[in-house]
């Protein structure tokens, strides 16, 4: 089955012959007084609503399991949770700043080392130690748009006894599936694509593996940070239309940045593929398309604030894969946790823009970007 098609009809059967499924409010639910069991007990351990979400993500993945959280952050932590002390990270240097702050912050007090590494495709058998327990990948990497090559740092990882998670939030299983490229886990921010109006905040997790997916149901249950019903129900809605929203956002990003890269006043257009051929080759043998966000530079001389208060459409705020265009500065915005000299080498420069581009009509996007830049000239 097409992705399209799994997106819309991954459930079926609801009760009355209903087309969409209910909303089972239930925090707790009867158990027979026999055997103490029942389907679900307690709405945090699982709850129908959140169950079918789950069946949906682990439907789009091709996964054996997903789990649904109450944010990316609370997955990305669920995944962190498989760390313990003594353990270590390997990260690329341009990850989202949310897991930046989590390695910063959080790792010291766990006894967890985090390595963050400016070239994910530099790393070798040599980075490897009897403690690396992870490697951690955003491809692309947010907001440089640079790629990592996925078979191969599985390859590595493995040999070497470490688990390999990606965070796919950038592509979603529309464009891109980790699992089926070796990986062991996907973390995703469903705040983004996946809900795709900026109104609700979501993270997913899947894998294979059946050992790991006890390991994250534990995480839903002990930690508790999970989805509630309302949202996991948003949210199966929100996913019927995430194949047609991003081929839309996607043909847009790939005209806009044509477009600026050839204006006189943008000095650079980042995209995934865009640093050099061998990434662009490397990107195409591992996800079918470059997605939606890019990223860019105003020319020397142009007024980056006036550029910013011109635009009528793109909404100057972080987040990205909403129906409507959003830019924002990263080195201010996205990753002011990292420290100055870590963006510098991560390549996250201090006039560099990140678009997310909605569904608006290409062409007024253009024209609003056109003019924008005449004002800042
Ligand atoms: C937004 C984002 C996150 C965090 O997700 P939240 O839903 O905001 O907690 C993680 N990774 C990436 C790549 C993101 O863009």
């Amino acid at each position: 089955m097409h992705i399209d098609t799994i997106a819309v009809q991954a459930l079926r059967d609801h009760e009355h012959g209903a087309v969409v499924p209910p909303i089972h409010l239930a925090s707790t639910f009867e158990l027979d007084p026999a055997t103490e069991d029942g389907a679900y007990a307690y709405q945090r351990g699982s709850n129908p609503t959140r169950a079918q979400l789950e069946t949906v993500i682990a439907a789009l993945e091709g996964a054996r399991h997903g789990f649904a959280f109450a944010s990316g952050m609370a997955a990305t932590g669920a995944a962190f949770s498989l760390l313990a002390g003594g353990d270590e990270v390997i990260l690329s240097a341009s990850v989202y700043g949310g897991t930046y702050r989590f390695v910063d912050k959080v790792f010291p007090g766990r006894g967890v080392t985090g390595r963050f590494v400016t070239d994910l495709g530099d790393l070798t058998d040599a980075d490897f130690t009897e403690h690396t327990r992870m490697v951690f990948v955003e491809t692309p990497a947010n907001p440089t748009l640079r790629i990592t090559d996925l078979r191969r740092i599985v390859d590595l990882a493995h040999s070497h006894g470490a688990l390999v998670v990606v965070d796919n939030t950038f592509m979603t299983p529309v464009l891109q599936r980790p699992l089926a490229l070796g990986a062991d886990v996907v973390v995703q921010s469903a705040t983004k694509y996946l809900a795709g109006h900026s109104d609700l905040l979501a993270g997913t997790v899947t894998t294979d593996d059946d050992e790991l997916a006890e390991t994250f149901a534990l995480a839903q249950k002990a930690l508790g940070g999970v989805l509630s019903p309302f949202d996991s129900y948003r949210l199966i809605q929100d996913i019927k239309t995430l194949p047609l929203r991003l081929e839309r956002q996607q043909a847009s990003a790939v005209e806009i940045a044509a477009h600026l890269a050839a204006h006189e006043d943008v000095a650079r257009v980042l995209t995934p593929g865009s640093f050099s051929e061998a990434e662009a080759v490397l990107h195409a043998s591992q996800a079918s398309g470059p997605g939606a966000v890019i990223s860019f530079e105003l020319a020397e001389g142009l007024d980056r604030v006036a550029f910013l208060r011109a635009l009528r459409f793109p909404a100057y705020a972080v987040s990205l894969g909403g129906v409507e265009s959003l830019i924002c500065r990263p080195a201010t915005m996205t990753h002011e946790a990292m420290t100055p000299e870590d963006r510098a080498a991560a390549g996250i420069g201090d006039e560099l823009l990140r678009l997310s581009v909605g569904i608006e009509a290409v062409a007024d996007l253009v024209a609003d970007l056109d003019q924008a830049l005449a004002a800042a000239r």
